[in-house]
This record gives structure tokens, sequence and C-alpha cells, in this order.
């Protein structure tokens, strides 16, 4: 029957002026929850109005809200509401009317029965309302087979929407279980989230988790104010802030998502350079207007900040695609966490619009969507981490083998040099013996008569010399024998001056037979002349020897084509203790002056003088 009676009553109602008014809801004995939109009429308020004037409009003064819940966006009208309800389950029945967008500043309830309207709205400290949630709760009670009216002024500078809803007391309960699980295990698990990326951020010290624990912590604090959490449970007395707190939060969001998206999907200067300067110029006017969000009345920032918000979902987005199109692997898990983000909002636009159930997930999905899409981020910056460590693991071991192979090329070249140097040293040391030996030869050959092998005159000189010092330093006897052919221009003139030099050579082999004392020295002093120096021998040895030679070569005989030839040999001896240094040319003339006297005395024979400094003495011939 009721539904013959609403099918009467519309009939009616299409004859009648008032046609256009919404009809009143019936709550019958099933009635759990009732969504009122299509029972809610409404009327802009054009001067400030009594109630009483307000209940005495003109039903044409009114018009339908329609089958959404009434929503007249931003601006500075006051509106009133209007609805009927008809109990017609023959009992009383106890219904809570909700009134679901808790940023709205002011409502004035008016039920009927009681004088005062009961104020709501987030002007009003939390406490303040009869029912402690969220949304804005009224109790009422519905005398059974009654009809009631209840109006409602709004006045807000957020969006003018007023969602009303008619719950069973009991029903309201129930589901609202449902609605805190799912609220507490949202924030739940983003404040797992939140401590997580904070300890890796602490751990790591890599700057994109401390954006993202940013991220992730004004994003939930910004669907706490939008959905009365904030209020409720942070800042219950917080009036001006509950408005505030949206304009802070949602800047705040696109500051650090914003941060972290260039940082974590590598949208940099280099790369990206418009993107980059457009993104960072985003952040710079969200920050700039969360600043302002402090000071500014609600009413100025909403409007810009959804503007930045967009224009800032839209930028991360086109940034999400660039990066995906450019192949970066981070890019996939952004890009699919902003879609579960973005559909979450999708679901409950279509919830909205009826396109979906109205469910707990559905009327959720913003906060699934955005708790499936942290929980992803997280994933993801941790599957970067794994990847940069290990992508730097990589270069460390490339860098190492690349250190040892520059080490053992160093080490070759090293050695190279080291080979080098030591076959240089050994060239130079060979070439400096070949030198050597060489400069001795040389020495060996300017020191030697050519023709009788003995030692030359330049070199007796230079040894007499030194022999004479050092007898004077030790005090010695030194002697010195010169040694001169008898009769040889006859000899030669005789037999020539070739078989001369032959004799020559055989005399001074003679001479060399009986110099035997490493330190004696035999030399040929020019022509048929010869001298042997006897160092540190007195002048009796000296003699002896001068004697030796002299007889060796009376009785050698020399064989001179097929002929037997007798040579013989005068030799003047003169030994010294040196009185001088370089006594030399004494010493060679007192030794030249016995020679003199040999030859005069008939040749062949020795003659020994002692220096005329010292005493003198001359022994007689052999
Ligand atoms: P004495 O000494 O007994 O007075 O007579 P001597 O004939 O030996 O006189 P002197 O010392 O003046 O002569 C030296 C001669 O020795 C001159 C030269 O014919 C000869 N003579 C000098 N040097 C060489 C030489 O290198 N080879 C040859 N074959 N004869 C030489
Ligand atoms: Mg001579
Ligand atoms: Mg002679």
């Amino acid at each position: 029957m009721p539904r013959f009676r609403s099918l009467l009553l519309l009939f009616v109602c299409l004859w009648l002026p008032s046609s256009l008014l919404a009809e009143p809801a019936v709550w019958d004995k099933h009635s759990k929850r009732l969504e009122l939109a299509q029972f809610v009429d409404y009327w802009q308020e054009d001067a400030q109005t009594s109630f009483q004037d307000v209940q005495a409009l003109p039903d044409q003064a009114w018009a339908e809200v329609g089958d959404e819940s009434a929503s007249f966006g931003y601006g500075n009208d006051v509106y009133w509401f209007r609805f009927q309800v008809s109990n017609v389950t023959g009992n009383e029945a106890v219904n809570f009317m909700e009134i679901g967008y808790p940023v709205l500043d002011h409502i004035e309830v008016y039920l009927p029965g009681t004088a005062e309207a009961l104020v709501l709205g987030d002007k009003q400290p939390f406490y303040d309302r009869p029912i402690h949630h969220r949304n804005f709760v009224v109790p009422m009670l519905l005398p059974p087979g009654a009809t009631i009216s209840v109006y409602l002024r709004v006045d807000t500078t957020s969006s003018m929407q007023v969602p009303l809803t008619l719950w069973d007391r009991d029903a309201f309960y129930a589901a609202d279980q449902g609605r805190s699980m799912l609220e507490g295990l949202y924030y739940g698990v983003v404040l797992v989230m939140i401590l997580y990326n904070l300890f890796v951020f602490m751990a790591v010290g890599e700057r994109s988790f401390l954006y993202y624990v940013g991220y992730i912590t004004t994003m939930p604090l910004f669907l706490a104010s939008l959905h009365g959490v904030g209020f409720q449970y942070l800042w219950p007395e917080g009036t001006w802030w509950n408005d505030q707190s949206i304009i802070v939060f949602l800047n705040l969001v696109i500051v650090f998502g914003g941060a972290f998206s260039i940082r974590f999907i590598s949208v940099t200067p280099e790369t990206h350079p418009w993107l980059n300067r457009w993104t960072m110029a985003m952040i710079m006017v969200a920050g700039l207007m969360a600043a302002a969000g402090l000071f500014v009345p609600y009413k100025h920032m909403i409007l810009p900040t959804i503007l930045v918000a967009a224009v800032g979902c839209s930028t991360m987005l086109v940034l999400s695609v660039v990066r995906w199109v450019k192949k970066d692997p981070a890019a996939r898990y952004y890009t699919v966490a902003w879609v579960f983000m973005l559909s979450g909002g999708i679901v409950l636009a279509l919830n909205k619009f009826t396109f979906l159930p109205r469910n707990l997930l559905t009327e959720n999905a913003t906060q699934v969507g955005s708790a499936l899409g942290v929980i992803l981020l997280s994933l993801a910056l941790a599957d970067r981490l794994n990847r940069e460590k290990k992508r730097s693991f990589a270069a460390q071991q490339r860098l190492l083998r690349e250190e040892r192979k520059a080490r053992l090329a160093q080490e070759k070249s090293l050695r190279v040099q080291q080979e080098a140097n030591t076959m240089l040293e050994q060239r130079v040391q060979e070439r400096t013996r070949d030198l050597e030996s060489l400069n001795e030869q040389l020495l060996e050959l300017n020191a030697k008569d050519p023709l009788t092998g003995l030692k030359n005159r330049g070199h007796f000189d230079k040894a007499f010399q030194a022999g004479v010092v050092h007898a004077y330093r030790f005090e010695e006897v030194m002697s010195l024998l010169v040694l001169d052919i008898d009769h040889f221009k006859k000899f030669n003139d005789t037999y020539g001056h070739l078989v001369g030099d032959d004799c020559l050579k055989m005399v001074a082999q003679c001479i060399q037979r009986h110099v035997t004392r490493p330190q004696d020295l035999a030399a040929r002093y020019g022509g048929e002349e010869f001298v042997v120096l006897l160092p540190d021998t007195p002048i009796d040895g000296a003699v002896r020897v001068a004697e030796r030679i002299r007889a060796e070569i009376e009785k050698t005989a020399f064989r001179v084509s097929g002929e037997m030839l007798h040579l013989t040999i005068s030799i003047g001896v003169c030994s010294v203790s040196p009185a001088r240094a370089d006594a030399t040319k004494e010493i060679f003339a007192c030794a030249d002056e016995a020679l003199y006297e040999a030859k005069g005395q008939g040749r062949n024979r020795v003659v020994a003088n002692q220096a005329k400094a010292q005493t003198t003495s001359t022994a007689p011939s052999a």
C-alpha cells in the first residue's frame, strides 16, 4: 500500500504548483540507511533570514537538490536545506542524521519540537558535538506515524557539499565499526611505512627516502584533515587550524611529492632541463602556499591550492610517463603506484555517481589506493637502493680490475726500464773496461821502446823522479846504472844498422834478465845507451848487478850472418841517499860521470860513483 500511496502522491504533485518539490522520505521497518539527497529541497539565502521567515517561504522559493547530494562548490552564499521524513514503522524510530562532509564551517539544524537550533560545524570545538564522530551526526527521534520537517542552514568557506544520510542508530554504529577498522588499517600501514622509510633514510642517507617520508606523512595528514579524523583526534579544539591544515598539508604533499619524484625517477637538469625546471617551480610555489596557509584565511587559499594540486598531480603523471618511455626501471613502479592512487579517486567518483555499489571498499577507495601506492613506492625505493648498490659494486669491481691492470703495466714498464738500466750499466762497464784496457795498452805503448821492448826514456824519467822522491822521503839509498855499448858506431859501420838493431835487442834482453826485483826498472835511454834504476839498493848491490850484466854481455856471442861477434859494455853506477826530492839531474850526472870514467879507463868495465853530496867510493873494475 505505501507504494500505491506514493504513486498517487506523485500523480497529484504533477498538478500542483509545488510539483517540483521533493517528496517526504519514508522510513519503514526495513530501513537501516537512507540517502536523503532526493528528498531534499534547498533555498539560497539572499539576506540574513530567521528560521521563522524561512518556514514561511512559499514553496516556489525552494528547489529540489536531485539524486546527487547537494554540492554547490565554492562561494560566499548561504544555503538552507529542508526535508521531510515519515515514520511508517508503527514504532518510535531512533535515528541518526549524518552530514558526511566534516569541513563545513557553520551548520544550524532545526528539528521539530526544539526552539533553539543545534549548532554544528568545524568552527565549534569538537567535543560540543552531540555525537563524538568525525562527521556531523544528529540524533533524531521519529514518533510513530509522524512526518517531521528538518531544516538546515549551512554557511561555509569550504566547498558547499551537504551529503545527508539517515541511519538507524544501531546500523550506524555497526557500519561505523567497519569504517573505523579500515581507517585504522590505512593509518597503521602508513605509519609503519613512515617509520620504515625513516629508518632506511637514517641507515643509508639517501635523500629520496626523506622526501618520500615527507610525502607519506603529509598525504595522510591531508586526508585526516579532509575526513575530520584530524579534528577528532589531533586538534579537537583547533577550529581555525582545522581549515588551514588542509591548505598546508595539501601544498606540502605537492612539495614532497615533487621533490621525491624528480629524485626518484631521475628528472635531472641534465636529462630533462625543462621538466626539471617546471617541477622545481611548482615545488617552490607549493612551498610558498604552504607557508601562506599559516596566515592567509582558508577561503582565499583553497582555490589556488586546488589549482596547484591539480597541476602538481598532472605534472607527476607526465614525469612518470616520460621516464617510462625513456626506459627508467624506477618509473614503472612509480607509474603503477600513481595509477593505484588515482584509481582510488576514480573508484570513489564512480561510487559517488552510483556506477559502483556503495560498500566499505568503494567508500574507502582513496585510502586503499593510497595505502597500496605507498607500499609499492616503498618497495620501489628498496629496489632502487638495491640496484644502485649492485651498480656501485660493479663499478668498484671494474675500477679494481683497471687499477690492477694499470699496476701490472706500471710494474712491467718498471721492469723494462730496470732491464734497460742494467743493460746500459753493463755496456758502460764493458766500455769502461775496454777503454781502461785500451788506456793501459796505450800507456804501455807510450812507455815502451818499440825496438827493444824495454821501457822508454819518457817512462824512465817519471819513474826516476818518483824513485828519488821516495828515497828522499824514506832516506833510502838508491842506485842508478847508465850503460853504453862500446864502439858501437864502428860495429854499425861494419855490419850495418839492421844488424846493429838486432844486437841492441839482444843487449836489452841481457840487461832485463839481470834486473829481477819488482821495483827495479831497465829502460833504453836513447841510441845504444841504457839505464837501470835500483831503488833501495846500496852501492855494493848495484855494482854487483852491473858487473853481472857486463860479464854476461862480454861472454855472449852474437850470431850475425854465420859469424859469431862479441860486444862489450861500459857501466857507470851512482848510489846515493838523495838530499833533495828534485836531485834527478845531479844523480844522473853522477852516474854519467862514472860511465865516462869507465870509458876513459879502457871500456868494458863498471865504475861506481857516490853522489858529490855523499861519501864517494869508486869500485875497481871487474
Ligand atoms: P864509445 O861509446 O865506445 O866511445 O864508442 P861509440 O862508437 O859507441 O861512440 P858513440 O856512443 O858516439 O856512438 C854511438 C853510435 O851508436 C852511433 C850509432 O852508429 C850507433 N847507434 C846509436 N843508436 C843506434 C840504433 O838505434 N841502432 C844502431 N844500429 N846503431 C845505433
Ligand atoms: Mg853512446
Ligand atoms: Mg857507445
